[in-house]
C-alpha cells in the first residue's frame, strides 16, 4: 500500500494534510473491488486485469514516465495501470469503453491526477477529448496501455495516422500482434502492420509478460511494445496508396508481386521503381515500397 499525502477539505473549510491510503491492485483486492461492485471481466471487452504491481512500474520505467508527463491510457479496466502511472507522477486520460466498470475505477482513481473519460477509444472524437483535458506538451502525448486484444492491430495504427501528437507509446498486447508490428523485412513474422508501423516510426519489443500477472488468465501470451512516431513519416510517399499497394502485396503474400500488385501496378512500372517483379510482399523494405508508392502516384 502506499500513502499520498492529499489536501482535504475540514469541516468549516479549513484544509489539513491527511494521508490517503492509494492501493495497488493485487490479485486479491481486484476480486474484492469486483465482488463490492458486482462486476465480472467481460471476455468480448479483453478484460484481462493487470494484478502485479511489480510488472505495472516495470511497464512505467519501460515507457519513461516522468513527472508531469502527459499520458493517455486506453482501456484502464479497474485502473491497475492508471495508479502506477499516477503515483510516478503523471496526469493521465484514462478512456474507458465499459460503463459498468465506471464506479469502481473512479473509487480506485479518486484523488489521483486522473481524468476518466467513458467512450469507444476506436469512436471517440479524440481533439475534443484532449483539448478540454489538457493541451499537449511540447513532446506530444504518451501512450501507455494493456489493450483489448482483439482491437490492438487497427486501434494502434488508426492512432498512428490520425494523431501525431501521440508521440511515445508502451502497449501490452498479445505475442503475435506486438512481434508483427515490429518485424523487419523479409522475416517470417513481417505483414501489413509491419510495415504500416514503420511508415509511422519504430516499434520494438521490450519485454514479455506471463499470463500469471492477469485476472483472469489469458490463453495467450503477451508482450510489451515501445513505439516512437516520429513527427513526419519515414519515406515520402501518402500513406493511403502505400496501404493500398501493401494490402494488396500481403493480401496474397505467396505470390509474386508480379500478381500479388497486376490490379495497380504493370510489370514495367515495378522494375521502374527497382523492384524485383518476382519478389514477394515479405521481401520488401519500407523503401522499396516507397517507390512503388511513387511509380503508382505518377501514372
Ligand atoms: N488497463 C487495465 C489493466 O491493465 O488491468 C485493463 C486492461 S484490459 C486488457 C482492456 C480494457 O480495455 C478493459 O477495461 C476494456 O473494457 C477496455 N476496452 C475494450 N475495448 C475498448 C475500447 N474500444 N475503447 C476503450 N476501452 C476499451
Amino acid at each position: 500500500m502506499v500513502f499520498l499525502a492529499i489536501l482535504r477539505h475540514e469541516g468549516g473549510g479549513r484544509l489539513s494534510l491527511r494521508p490517503n491510503p492509494i492501493e495497488r491492485l493485487t490479485r486479491p483486492v481486484i476480486r474484492n473491488i469486483m465482488e463490492r461492485h458486482g462486476l465480472s471481466p467481460s471476455r468480448a471487452l479483453g478484460q484481462n486485469f493487470l494484478c502485479e504491481p511489480t510488472l505495472i512500474d516495470k511497464i512505467v520505467r519501460l515507457a519513461r514516465v516522468e513527472e508531469g508527463d502527459a499520458v493517455v491510457e486506453i482501456g484502464p479496466g479497474l485502473g491497475s495501470l492508471t495508479v502506477g502511472l499516477a503515483l510516478a507522477g503523471a496526469s493521465v486520460l484514462a478512456v474507458e469503453i465499459d460503463r459498468y466498470l465506471l464506479p469502481a475505477l473512479r473509487e480506485v482513481v479518486a484523488g489521483l491526477d486522473v481524468e476518466v473519460v467513458n467512450a469507444d477509444a476506436l469512436a471517440v472524437d479524440w481533439p475534443t477529448v484532449l483539448e478540454s483535458w489538457r493541451p499537449a506538451p511540447g513532446s506530444g502525448y504518451r501512450v501507455v496501455a494493456n489493450l483489448p486484444y482483439n482491437i490492438a492491430t487497427p486501434l494502434i495504427l488508426d492512432l498512428l495516422r490520425d494523431r501525431p501528437e501521440f508521440t511515445g507509446w508502451l502497449v501490452l498486447v498479445q505475442r503475435e500482434v506486438g512481434e508483427r508490428l515490429a518485424a523487419a523485412p523479409g522475416t517470417a513474422a513481417c505483414g501489413i502492420p509491419s510495415v504500416l508501423m514503420s511508415y509511422w516510426g519504430t516499434a520494438e519489443v521490450v519485454g514479455r509478460v506471463p499470463a500469471e500477472v492477469f485476472l483472469p488468465r489469458p490463453k495467450v501470451e503477451s508482450v510489451l511494445v515501445r513505439i516512437e512516431r516520429g513527427p513526419t513519416p519515414r519515406i515520402e510517399c501518402d500513406f493511403a496508396p502505400l496501404a493500398t499497394l501493401v494490402r494488396a502485396g500481403f493480401g496474397q503474400r505467396r505470390k509474386m508481386l508480379r500478381r500479388s500488385l497486376a490490379a495497380h501496378l504493370t510489370v514495367e512500372q515495378i522494375e521502374a521503381a527497382e523492384v524485383r517483379p518476382t519478389d514477394r510482399a515479405e521481401q520488401l523494405d519500407l523503401d522499396a515500397w516507397g517507390r512503388l508508392t511513387r511509380v503508382h502516384q505518377a501514372r
